[in-house]
Order: structure tokens, then C-alpha cells, then sequence
């Protein structure tokens, strides 16, 4: 084993499908139900995919705008992730992520050998500007990740503030990465129309979120013509499966569908903001943070009792409970799921209640 894995920990997540899951993010419905089920049939399993899923690169280019030319699928952004840091990074070259962010950018720079920077994010969750420009001058990053929205706080960034990043990563050869993971719940990306205009930035984007489709692990990578052809030359052929990439390109040909079902989840999200108001009211020190995604974010000290107390009621929940960090991180669901989890967090508020 390399010395740069030494003390890595598997990424572990109990398959508990008998649970209400409102601790990945996920979509809180399937919409297997609007594919034709027919045309699977017709697969021929005996054969290699599309060795870069054109059609699904094709369906996805109009749904989303960006050219065909400029996008990459990966088995999920995760994988593509991983293929950026193996691109881009040689051993000792230096990442920076920001902290709170999600976890796969370190992960994924650690694995090449590379030297990760932490940036703290604000007390508020904002990013501390001059810090990251001051840092960028100084120890010159070759890449720096950010998800956008962020993964767990919600929170989006200003356009001007991302775009000072890209100018001071840009004056020393360094790249961003910007993850829109959960773009689709905050409206349009101002980086949309301009991605391929930049020489150092690069988009990600997946179809596990708003689209609902994390089970079947796709994920596309938007950036100029230069990137592309660089990563081109070291993503694995035939990364994404058939099936995945027959079921996603018939949602994607189809966006009525995944239309009505981005406006059904921004009410299941506004539902969910409205039953965690109520709830942070009755603990002292909590605090709700705004959210641009399809979960929210409290601070409380109590967050791990909270998430102990959710899961013997058979909810699950991620919670933080680092010294940085004590929170709780909760994903949209279904109405049933919404009303089990008002019920719960009624109870667990009136036991808080008497303890104080
Ligand atoms: C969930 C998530 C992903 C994972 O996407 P996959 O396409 O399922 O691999 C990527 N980035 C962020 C910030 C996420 O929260």
C-alpha cells in the first residue's frame, strides 16, 4: 500500500432501505414509472456500451444547453471527480477545498498523493474571500473544489466572488471545480453559458439529485475544448452502463417529466423548511440555515442525540459532530415521510423540553 493511503477509512453507508432516508440527499421518489421498460428489453447485454455515451452525452446536451463537444458522462460525478484528480494532479501538488464541502475532493486528492488545504468557511457559512485569494497566491493550488451550492450547508457563493477565485487560480495554472451537484433546486447557473469561455474551470453536474436517479450513477463533466480532450485521453471507455445510460437518456428526452418533478420536490422543500422552523424555535441555540438545495442544515449541539433518537424511530439523518461542526443534515421527503418526521421531532422537543 502507498504511504499517501495510510489511515484512509472506507466510506461506509448501511444499505438500510427499510428506513425513511433523508440522510443522502437523494430524490424522495422514482420515476421509473415514465420509462418505457420495452426498449430495455431490447439491450444487447452481450455488448460493450457506447464507449462514451453518446446518446446519453446528446440527451443531456439539449436538456441542459451545454454543446455536445464539451461534455463528459461519468458512473456518477464521483467517478468523474476521481478522473479530474488523476488528470490533473501529480504527487505533492496542492488542492484546496473548503470545510465544511463534500468529503470526495479530499478523498480523491489524498488517493494521487496530493497535499489537501482546508479553508474554513465563515461562522455564517460564507466564504472567507481574502483568505482564499491571499492562500491561492501563496501556496498556488493546481485545483480547487467547491460544491455549488454547497454539500451540507446549502449556501450558494456570488457570482463575484467565484469569479475573483477563477482569476487568482488563473495567474497560477490552477483549476476550479465547480460541483453544481444541486444546482437544478437554485435556479440557473450564472457559469452555464460561460463555462467553455474559461480557460480553468470546470462544471459538474449529476442526475442523482433534482433528476432522481442516484441509483443508476451518472454524472457529466462541462468544460473547454482543451480539458475535454486532455481527460478524454484517461477516462476509462465504457465507464457508464448501458441500462443506466438507456433510462437516463429517455428522462432526459423527456423533461416535461423531470420538470413537473423539480416543481413537486421544491414543495416537498419548502414543506420541510417550514416543519424545521417550527423546530428550531423550541431549542435553544439551534439555527436553520437558508438552503438553494433539497436539504437543510442546523446547527445544534445536540445533533448527534437528535439523529440517534430520528433512527430508533427509523428516520435516518446525517449528522456532524466533529469539533467544527455539531449539526444535523436533512433531505426532503414525501408527505407521509414529512408528517413521521414532525411527529418525531414534536416528541423529541418535548422531551428537550424537560431537560432544560
Ligand atoms: C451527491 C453529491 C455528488 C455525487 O454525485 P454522483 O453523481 O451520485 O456521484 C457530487 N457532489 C456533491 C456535492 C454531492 O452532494
Amino acid at each position: 500500500m502507498r504511504k499517501a493511503l495510510q489511515g484512509m477509512t472506507p466510506y461506509k453507508v448501511k444499505p438500510e432501505f427499510d428506513m425513511i432516508r433523508l440522510d443522502n440527499n437523494e430524490a424522495f421518489m422514482s420515476l421509473l414509472s415514465s420509462v418505457d421498460l420495452g426498449e430495455l428489453q431490447e439491450t444487447l447485454i452481450n455488448r460493450y456500451p457506447a464507449e462514451s455515451s453518446e446518446a446519453l452525452v446528446k440527451a443531456y446536451g439539449k436538456f441542459s444547453g451545454f454543446p455536445v463537444d464539451n461534455i463528459i458522462a461519468g458512473n456518477g460525478s464521483d467517478e468523474l471527480i476521481s478522473i479530474i484528480s488523476q488528470y490533473f494532479l501529480d504527487p505533492g501538488d496542492v488542492v484546496f477545498v473548503l470545510e465544511p464541502d463534500f468529503s470526495m475532493y479530499e478523498k480523491n486528492a489524498v488517493i494521487m498523493g496530493a497535499e489537501v488545504n482546508q479553508i474554513s468557511l465563515n461562522e455564517d457559512f460564507s466564504l472567507p474571500l481574502e483568505k482564499v485569494l491571499a492562500e491561492i497566491e501563496t501556496r498556488k493550488p493546481k485545483l480547487m473544489f467547491l460544491s455549488y451550492p454547497n454539500n451540507p450547508t446549502g449556501q450558494l457563493y456570488s457570482v463575484i466572488e467565484i469569479e475573483e477565485i477563477l482569476s487568482a487560480l488563473q495567474l497560477v495554472d490552477g483549476v476550479l471545480i465547480l460541483d453544481e451537484a444541486y444546482i437544478d433546486f437554485a435556479g440557473e447557473s450564472p457559469f452555464a453559458k460561460k463555462v467553455i469561455s474559461y480557460e480553468n474551470l470546470i462544471i459538474l453536474r449529476t442526475a442523482s439529485k433534482a433528476m432522481g436517479m442516484a441509483a443508476l450513477r451518472l454524472g457529466f463533466l462541462i468544460a473547454n475544448d482543451q480539458i475535454i480532450e486532455g481527460i478524454s485521453c484517461i477516462k476509462p471507455p465504457y465507464n457508464v452502463n448501458t441500462i443506466s445510460a438507456q433510462i437516463g437518456t429517455q428522462l432526459l428526452e423527456n423533461p416535461n417529466v423531470l420538470d413537473q418533478f423539480l416543481l413537486i420536490q421544491l414543495g416537498q422543500i419548502a414543506e420541510l423548511e417550514e416543519i424545521l422552523t417550527e423546530f428550531v424555535r423550541k431549542i435553544v441555540g439551534a439555527q436553520l440555515f437558508p438552503s438553494h438545495t433539497n436539504f437543510f442544515l442546523i446547527k445544534m449541539n445536540e445533533a448527534k442525540a437528535l439523529a440517534d433518537f430520528l433512527y430508533e424511530k427509523k428516520i435516518k439523518i446525517r449528522f456532524f459532530d466533529g469539533e467544527k461542526l455539531k449539526a444535523v443534515r436533512i433531505s426532503a421527503g414525501n408527505k407521509e415521510e414529512h408528517a413521521k418526521l414532525r411527529t418525531a421531532l414534536n416528541e423529541w422537543s418535548e422531551m428537550y423540553a424537560q431537560c432544560i
